[in-house]
């Protein structure tokens, strides 16, 4: 292999685990890096040398969790891996919607919570000696709270065991209800993290069930109802997936509106070929563009390019 791999190249990943290549691009580069089958240079990258990945990996299935590093087919798992970081997925493995880009399983009946998930989620805290723990969920309409309490659960043992640990909750939109967003505010978390995934005109065909303006609201709630005077509140966009950079533009300038103070802005990549194409591979010189933008425009941090991912290096900003 030579110095630099693919994004999607790790030799401890099944190959079914890997994101698509991409067949048919549609956009036009100039330089014709992206062709059927690669990836533009910029999603090719040297792995790290550190073999602490087996011990994350071990970790986590010793505790019989899940992550979103795996069900997401995330390009940043070898990384991360290897430096002890994971984002927990709590609540099953089974989501109750089927967005357009999201590779994880979908059910309208997934099982019941699992009591006992959230002194597992502790005890891997811990056992990874995570200073940052993110913990991100499926989203659970099956349920009244839709997992509100569930996740504070979570959050009261991971305190209880790590008392040194962060804690980052990348929640759903709970089914919109605000006392299920004021029960996960209460728990305190350091970061509250929802992601608005897409521009306004492709929400509809990117997301399931979740709107753009409800999204809105819930960032907006979070930052009027924060407990920690410092709580950072966080969301996300992917790009690539057909918009304007005018129209990233104005997401940006909705989530600073609705008190958003950190963004991530990534590439997305085709999980599986029943999933959403790839219609743009985005430069790091765009990535570069909607940093100034956000900047400019007084958002405290914009975390933007190729391999950005809503929980890549979390603990950032903290
Ligand atoms: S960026 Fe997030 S989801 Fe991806 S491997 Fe890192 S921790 Fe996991």
């Amino acid at each position: 292999m030579s110095g630099t791999e693919s994004c999607d190249v790790s030799p401890v990943v099944r190959k079914s685990r890997l994101n698509v290549l991409p067949s048919h691009p549609y956009a036009e580069n100039p330089d014709g890096a992206v062709n059927p089958g690669r990836f533009p240079p910029w999603l090719h990258r040297k792995l790290p040398s550190s073999t602490d990945l087996a011990k994350t990996d071990g970790v986590i299935n010793k505790h019989r969790l899940h992550t979103v590093c795996e069900e997401a087919k995330c390009p940043n798992r070898w990384e991360c891996w290897s430096h002890n970081t994971a984002t927990f997925l709590v609540m099953g493995r089974e989501c109750t919607r089927a967005c357009g880009f999201c590779d994880i399983a979908t059910s309208k009946t997934p099982p019941p919570l699992d009591p006992e998930e959230p002194q597992r989620v502790a005890d891997s805290v811990r056992e990874l000696g995570l200073k940052h723990a993110v913990i991100t969920m499926v989203a659970r309409d099956d349920l009244p709270d839709g997992g509100a309490q569930h996740l504070v659960d979570i959050v009261a043992q991971v305190r209880a065991y790590c008392p040194q640990s962060t804690v980052e909750l990348l929640v759903s939109d709970l089914g919109g209800s605000e006392e299920a967003w004021l029960t996960v505010l209460n728990s305190k978390p350091e970061v509250f993290n929802h992601n608005i995934e897409t521009v306004r005109s492709l929400t509809p065909r990117v997301r399931h069930r979740a709107t753009y303006d409800r999204t809105l609201q819930l960032l907006a709630f979070a930052g009027s109802h924060r407990i920690l005077p410092k709580m950072l509140v966080k969301s996300g966009i992917m790009v690539g997936l057909g918009e304007t950079e005018e129209e990233v533009f104005d997401t940006i300038r909705d989530l600073k509106e609705a008190g958003c103070n950190t963004i991530t802005i990534g590439q997305y990549l085709q999980p599986n070929r029943r999933k959403l194409l790839v219609k743009a591979f985005v430069t790091p010189e765009q990535f570069e563009r909607y940093a100034s933008f956000g900047k400019s425009i007084g958002v405290q941090n914009m975390y933007c390019g190729p391999f950005v991912r809503s929980s890549y290096n979390a603990g950032l900003f903290l």
